[in-house]
């Protein structure tokens, strides 16, 4: 039996950590060194002060935590969990939520921190977009990172309403930071109305891989032709993955800020993550499920910790693989 994961309970009992893993709390003071070492953390980051429209995502963790014990331990009969230690260690606050610029540098001092000290690999549940920013600014020793990016939205856009920072923005900074490298930049699932026609030049004008759906609807075989594309972009280098839950259609997840009709099924998004396996995935996170929208039997929050939970399969694959 895997002692790694609590199967011994029904899945409906116990306090409902991330996929019913032991909980380590990263502020305890012998976090730096725990025994057995930690491969993979899985961390909260209930924030979401840079929403532009409906907010909520800050409750994501919680409900994703909740929902994740719906998942399993084997992934078509292989066990992410083998071999390797994989915790819940919590969520990371910030001590200053009602100001943006400084909050994310908090949660990035702190990310930072759990990283650096401890070498474990993140997959992270947010909060809005702008949690990924001080993710990738935590995984510092491994950076310029190749990005493999769901989404309804570039995520590339400059100022709004006099902030440049807003869950709009996370990979403008991220490649003017240098944290990712635009030309291993490939970003899936764009679609939807803007008020700029302009207002993803950025992401083209570095050289990032721009998938929109009206692409992906173009192909004979899109999902085969997006896993070819990730391969040719990322390579061997060290990718990281977020998924922003607007990247699927309302009707597979209604429960989000920011949501844009026409993307793709949540089925689509499965083969896509299953057909990169191979890669070189060192981190991830899923961020956007806002639980106060998500009213139709928690379904988003269930397609976030599933999600998550296949991201954790490819970083545990490409821990066990090395
Ligand atoms: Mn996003
Ligand atoms: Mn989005």
């Amino acid at each position: 039996m895997d002692q790694t994961k609590n199967i011994t309970t029904p899945r409906y009992t116990q306090i409902p950590t991330f996929m019913r893993l032991p909980y380590t709390d990263h502020r305890t003071t012998d976090f730096v060194r725990p025994d057995p070492e930690i491969d993979i953390g899985l961390i909260g980051i209930p924030f979401d002060g840079g929403v532009t429209n409906r907010p909520g995502a800050r409750a994501g963790p919680r409900a994703v935590r909740d929902l994740s014990s719906f998942t399993r331990i084997y992934n078509n009969k292989v066990n992410p969990y083998n071999n390797i230690t994989v915790r819940d260690l919590g969520d990371v606050v910030t001590s200053e939520p009602f100001n943006l610029a400084t909050a994310l540098k908090d949660i990035s001092a702190k990310l930072s921190s759990i990283l650096t000290n401890t070498g474990v690999r993140p997959v992270v549940c947010g909060g809005d977009h702008c949690v990924t920013l001080p993710v990738l600014r935590a995984m510092r020793k491994l950076h310029p990172l190749a990005l493999i990016h769901f989404d309804a939205h570039c995520d590339t856009g400059g100022h709004y309403l006099g902030s440049q920072w807003h869950h709009g923005t996370p990979f403008r900074h991220a490649i003017q930071e240098k944290l990712i490298d635009p030309k291993k930049t490939i970003q899936i699932g764009i679609r939807g109305s803007t008020n700029n026609p302009n207002l993803w030049s950025f992401s083209y004008d570095h050289g990032a891989t721009v998938i929109t759906m009206d692409e992906f609807e173009s192909w004979e075989r899109p999902c085969e032709t997006v896993i070819d594309k990730i391969h040719e972009v990322v390579g061997d280098s060290n990718a990281y993955i977020s998924f922003d839950v607007d990247c699927l259609d309302p009707v597979y997840a209604p429960g989000t800020g920011t949501p844009e009709i026409g993307g793709l099924t949540t089925r689509e998004a499965l083969q896509m993550l299953r057909g990169i396996n191979g890669l070189n995935i060192v981190g991830g996170d899923v961020v956007e499920v806002s639980p106060p929208f998500d009213t139709r039997d928690q379904i988003t929050a269930l397609t976030g910790a599933t999600v998550m939970y296949e991201i954790l399969c490819l970083v545990a694959a490409g821990i066990q693989w090395t």
